[in-house]
């Protein structure tokens, strides 16, 4: 068997670019972030035919990722409205804040929730090198 020394991207780019976390080629979604259409995900990797949802209910707990990275941004937003506001007391600026931030991140919390759970929640799923790049899942049936 041939020695080949390629190029891989990080886990944290596959990530950021919503790759399948198995073969880091194959996107999981159909559309881009800020599609009008919606955010769809498809239901196995385009490259190497991993299921996504691997279980009836799977991304159950992508929900929680989504309520922890919305509970992040609405810190953050508030702690940015205190001080852009010149100290506000008002309750409504600070809700009026978080409902605009909730709405315009709702797709990439959506997105990034799952791509979370895929790469850091779910401990059998891991890189297949050999998944990788331009090779397609009949080349690497023949290969073994
Ligand atoms: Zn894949």
């Amino acid at each position: 068997m041939e020695k080949t020394t390629t190029y891989t991207i990080s886990k944290f780019q596959a990530a950021r670019q919503c790759r399948c976390p198995r073969c880091r080629t194959g996107a999981m979604f159909a559309g881009s972030l800020l599609s009008l259409k919606g955010q769809k995900m498809a239901k196995y990797c385009p490259h190497c035919g991993l299921k996504f949802e691997m279980e009836p209910g799977f991304f159950y707990v992508s929900m929680f990722v989504s309520y922890a990275l919305n509970v992040a941004q609405f810190i953050s937003v508030c702690i940015a409205t205190y001080v852009l506001s010149g100290q506000s007391e008002s309750p409504w600026v600070y809700l009026i804040a978080c409902c605009l931030v909730a709405i315009l991140l709702a797709g990439f919390n959506f997105r990034y929730a799952r791509v979370i759970q895929l790469y850091w929640l779910t401990p059998n799923l891991r890189f297949n090198p050999t998944y990788y790049g331009q090779k397609k899942v009949k080349d690497i049936k023949l290969e073994a």
